[in-house]
């Protein structure tokens, strides 16, 4: 067990970076003191009236708000209290840290990472992260033992990266804070009506609806993942957000924690003024919870050749797009929920609309598209906004306005996909690993249900282990009943490669009379990426123009996400080949990356030679990930830019 609720080395470096991040955010502060460790406490305070100011002046803000300034000021205190403040050469020479590469001292001092030590170390506040750390510290007061914990949030805030429908099962949240009524968690608006139609172009057929949304309830989930962490907090779990976990740090072939990545690095590689190196968070265990496509998550799935180890198939994704509406107040049901299939995708390709009418007159309303869909000139985005202008869904929307935009790539692999969840020296629990149950779209009760358990197996084994591993929580998964869900659903996102109408009764009688239970279980397409087909083969789709009342052009929508990244810092999507675009992606597949990204950060433009090229405006970039997936040639590598970069989602 560790030795105190805190880091056992704890070092300045997290508090100069917050500095940095505040200071280079939209929530800028007026402060000019970025490094200097003395000012740190002085800058609390400013940043804590910046956040309450934001509070005030913003509406839909105020539990965001909240949870910043009660995580960071806490922390801030608490240690500034016990005076811990060391530097990082003193950090390194305590532990050895010193480099042998002949460098001079200052050098040395300037390259050497810091080190925060903890029991567990987890990245990603969703609800699986957040799950995790409030189960384990639960265990921490239930049996007497004390684990430090620590939580790593690339977001601003904790829940400005969550994205979701949300139509939510209360079943893992009953399980891990049974009172939560009492304690005011968010989840106001019980579901009153749930219903399923079959869209034409311009009429919507009634079919009986498999969601069975009785005893759930419309949320927000980054509302719910705000409460969520400040539910942690009241436990002692330390939460930094504005923090993007960049590396896994492996000692031999164990992972024994992550590193953030460097800050204050201009694009073209130099150190800028307020170059701040990143830090090493290490644990006994380190619990990936980074939600679907997670980026370290894949490099550890491929390390430890997990998905081989379980016998899985590669994952399959989707993309979701999503507003939120503020709708008539005559037109709005609290509670009523719609899931459409059909128009406006063709019958080869698998998706379908949600529309959850939440509290404050708003309605959640999107589209998600399957990832695997074969026609280059596919715009989802653009898809998406003919969705809204159909003749049952448009009337609704009509005399409203939009909140908020965003995008998301989810899981539909299901139970095929999932792949081996631990390794050594930690584990995968949510989305990172795949527990989507696609034909509910829910995911946010499994993700919280597998953080739940692995915190129980990290609680048991660092109990009981010199060196923990996880295997319990592998085991307990598949006693769980998220695992039994799974399995009841495993078959019906395969029927549906046969075409929408096939799937539909394919996937009703499995649901209402075969109940899951077919002797064998079915494959999976090719990869997403695989899918795609050359342009030649198909025909340009001619999407119509936005009419600035309930369809928008991209760049107004991204406006509404409130995405802002460090300009100057260097580009966080990689092209593994810098030829590939212009040579294969452009000619071949009529440049698809110029389409399925909901942020326009591909653009081909042309050069002085009048020859089209691609410019990556990496800065709109709204971390849905669905361009790590469906690039054809696999060439674009996603990773976490600066920390607290990427879109400001409140209410998504
Ligand atoms: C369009 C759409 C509709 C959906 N509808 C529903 C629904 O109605 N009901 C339902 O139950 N589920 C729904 N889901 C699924 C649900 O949102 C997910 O299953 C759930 O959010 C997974 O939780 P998670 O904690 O695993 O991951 P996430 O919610 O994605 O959280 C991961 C967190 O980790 C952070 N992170 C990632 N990488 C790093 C890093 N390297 N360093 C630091 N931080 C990092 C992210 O910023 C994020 O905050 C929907 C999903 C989508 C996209
Ligand atoms: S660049 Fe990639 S991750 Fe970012 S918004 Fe576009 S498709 Fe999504």
């Amino acid at each position: 067990m560790g030795s105190s609720s805190g880091a056992r080395r704890v070092s300045a470096s997290l508090l100069c970076r917050w500095n940095y991040y505040c200071m280079h955010s939209r929530l800028r502060c007026s402060s000019s003191t970025q490094n200097a460790t003395a000012n740190c406490q002085q800058e609390t305070a400013l940043r804590s009236s910046c956040f309450r100011g934001k509070q005030n002046s913003e509406k839909q803000q105020p539990p965001a708000a909240k949870i910043r300034s009660t995580s960071v000021g806490r922390s801030f205190t608490s240690w500034g209290l016990a005076g811990a403040w060391h530097v990082g050469k003193n950090l390194r020479q305590a532990q050895g840290y010193a480099s042998e590469s002949g460098n001079s001292k200052q050098e040395e001092e300037a390259e050497a990472r810091e080190l925060m030590e903890y029991d567990v170390v987890i990245v990603g506040a969703g609800p699986a992260g957040l799950a995790a750390a409030i189960r384990l510290k639960q265990l921490c007061q239930e049996k007497g033992t004390e684990l430090s914990v620590c939580v790593l949030e690339k977001a601003s805030e904790v829940g400005a990266h969550i994205l979701s429908g949300n139509v939510f099962e209360p079943r893992a949240l009953n399980e891990l804070i049974p009172d939560w009524k009492e304690q005011n968690a968010p989840l106001w608006v019980p579901v009153t009506k749930d219903k399923f139609w079959l869209l034409s172009e311009k009429h919507a057929f009634p079919v009986p609806s498999p969601f069975k949304n009785q005893g759930n309830f419309v949320i927000s989930l980054s509302e719910l993942v705000r409460w969520l962490g400040t539910k942690a907090e009241e436990l002692g779990v330390e939460i930094y957000p504005g923090f993007a976990a960049s590396e896994v740090l492996y000692e031999g072939a164990r992972v024994v924690g992550v590193a953030t990545n460097d800050m204050g690095i201009a694009k073209s590689g130099s150190r800028k003024p307020n170059f701040q190196r990143g830090i090493e968070l290490k644990g006994r265990l380190t619990l990936l919870a980074e939600g679907c496509r997670g980026s370290l998550s894949e490099t550890v799935i491929k390390k430890f050749q997990l998905r081989e180890e379980a016998g899985a198939q590669h994952q399959t994704y989707a993309i979701g797009l999503k507003e939120v509406w503020e709708v008539e107040e005559h037109k709005h049901h609290p509670g009523y929920v719609l899931h459409t299939v059909g128009w406006p995708l063709n019958f080869s390709t698998y998706g379908g609309s949600f529309l959850y009418h939440m509290d404050n007159q708003q309605v959640a309303i999107g589209l998600v598209v399957a990832l695997d869909y074969k026609n280059p000139y596919m715009n989802p985005y653009e898809e998406y906004q003919r969705f809204k202008q159909h003749p049952s869904i448009r009337p609704l929307l009509e005399g409203g306005k939009v909140v908020q935009y965003g995008a998301r790539t989810l899981n539909e692999g299901g139970l095929q996909s999932i792949p081996r969840t631990v390794f050594p020296g930690g584990a995968l629990i949510g989305c990172t690993a795949g527990f989507v149950n696609v034909p509910k779209i829910k995911g946010s009760h499994t993700a919280m249900k597998t953080g739940i358990l692995a915190a129980e197996a990290a609680h048991e084994a660092l109990s009981s282990m010199e060196n923990p591993n996880m295997d319990a929580y592998w085991e307990a998964l598949q006693h769980s009943w998220v695992w039994q869900e799974l399995y009841s659903v495993r078959n019906i996102r395969p029927f549906f490669h046969h075409g929408l109408l096939p799937g539909l009764v394919h996937a009703g009688l499995d649901h209402y009379v075969i109940r899951g239970r077919l002797p064998y279980t079915l494959a999976h397409g090719p990869p997403d990426h695989e899918c795609t087909e050359a342009a030649e083969k198909h025909k340009p789709i001619q999407y119509p123009k936005p009419d600035g009342v309930i369809t928008f052009d991209l760049l107004t929508s991204l406006y509404r996400s409130s995405t802002n990244h460090e300009h100057d810092q260097p580009p966080h999507l990689h092209l593994v080949d810098k030829h590939v675009p212009e040579t294969i992606n452009l000619p071949k597949f009529a440049a698809p990356e110029s389409r399925y990204c909901p942020a326009r950060v591909y653009e081909y433009i042309a050069n002085e030679d009048n020859k089209l090229q691609l410019n990556i405006n990496a800065q709109n970039c709204l971390h849905c990930k669905a361009c790590d997936i469906k690039d054809p040639k696999q060439n674009i590598k996603w990773t976490v830019p600066e920390g607290g970069g990427g879109p400001g989602y409140t209410i998504m």
